[in-house]
């Protein structure tokens, strides 16, 4: 079944009101980018796979790169396309969402949902609420009540403030009023440089080191990103040093990188991003990687509902990943709001844990009308 087109799509979707992400301080995000890949068989299936970035990149080796990548080829011949984008990302950041359109033209093709054809271990996932924003103490406990009451079992919270001191004073009150009835992480944003509008202060690997015992004190589930992610050497040395299991990931890619991580010994838990560190191929390469060194595997998910999708297949395809992040913070980062491109939002069972959508290919329907009507760039 040969691919006879594939196009791309850039929506800006604007959101109701301003999200104050901890990753990008001081700018504010008001809009919610959808790159949308559409890869069409000669059969006229269709098949869709999306990030939030690359799109503009993605534009300019659109004619040279991709359609020659893809145009003529069998969607079975996954390996050649994903070792054809490694080669297109020396031009394009992350063009891997090309990838995840294809698989979900394989899927739609076989008639299966992608993690059954990639090891079909699990079909639901625990998931997690993960937050975006820094809030005032009160209102993340009631954040915490309603993830509770909605059936969440774990929640994971930012630590970003200037001064570390008040995140750590911030999560004690909040494991103190609500960590009895709720598992809480905590993610600190530290392989990030997006300074926004004010300065951020780095933190050192003694800052990060004291950090991290303070919180294993308070029965944190585990620190992320407390160092660049491209410090191996700071992120070995930290995580030797203390009881608390280091998270991170999300911003490294392909297999090397998570090779040298995992060679290193950086962390306990690796949060590869579908859409973000390889596409499905990959990304499922990294799980065995990890799962071959006996750590945890669970994908970062901060992208939208097709990113989570993707990720949903290959969490449900392996045996070690016992739960995966569902971003989710309320009101101005609601689950509605991430998956604006579905025609249905992915959502979290009473009990806490999420299907693997169980459509052929990714299993979700993406609405080309606002697709259509939002989008700023098209190929
Ligand atoms: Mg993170």
């Amino acid at each position: 079944m040969k691919i006879t087109d594939v196009k791309l799509y850039l929506a800006e979707i604007p959101l109701e009101a301003p999200f104050h992400s901890t990753w990008n301080p001081g700018n504010p995000e008001t809009k919610l980018f959808v790159s949308l890949v559409e890869v069409i068989t000669e059969d006229g299936i269709r098949g869709y796979g999306a990030a939030c970035d690359s799109a503009q990149l993605l534009a300019g080796i659109w004619d040279s790169h991709i359609r020659p990548l893809l145009i003529g080829k069998e969607v079975t011949e996954t390996e050649a396309i994903s070792a054809g984008l490694i080669n297109a990302a020396l031009y394009a950041y992350r063009p891997w969402c090309v990838e995840v359109a294809v698989w979900d033209a394989l899927g739609k093709y076989a008639g299966l949902p992608i993690y059954k054809m990639l090891g079909g271990a699990q079909d639901r996932v625990l998931a997690y609420a993960s937050t975006g924003e820094l809030k005032p103490v009160e209102e993340r406990v009631e954040d915490a009540q309603r993830f509770i009451d909605e059936g969440f079992t774990m929640m994971k919270i930012r630590a970003h403030h200037d001064d570390p001191a008040i995140d750590l004073k911030n999560i004690e009150e909040i494991v103190a009023r609500v960590g009895s009835k709720i598992k809480i992480a905590v993610d600190c944003n530290q392989g990030w440089f997006f300074s926004g509008k004010r300065v951020i202060a780095k933190w050192d690997y003694k800052k990060a080191l004291a950090i991290c015992d303070a919180l294993y004190d308070m029965g944190i589930q585990w620190l992320e990103e407390p160092l660049y992610g491209y410090d191996y050497d700071g992120l070995a040395e930290l995580r030797a040093s203390t009881k608390l299991n280091i998270a991170g990931g999300e911003l490294n890619a392909q297999m090397h990188e998570y090779k040298e991580l995992l060679k290193r010994n950086c962390f306990d838990i690796y949060q590869v991003d579908t859409v973000l560190s390889g596409g499905i191929l990959i990304s499922r390469k990294v799980a065995a990687l990890v799962e071959a060194e006996n750590k945890i595997f669970t994908p970062h998910t901060w992208t939208h509902g097709m990113g989570l999708a993707a990720a949903l297949h290959v969490a449900g395809s392996v045996t070690h990943c016992p739960f995966i992040e569902y971003c989710y913070d309320p009101p101005r980062w609601d689950y509605a709001i991430r998956d604006r491109m579905l025609t249905k939002p992915l959502k979290v069972a009473r009990d806490g844990f999420i299907d693997v959508p169980q459509g052929p290919g990714l299993g979700v329907e993406v609405d080309m009308d606002l697709i259509n009507r939002y989008a700023v760039l098209k190929k």
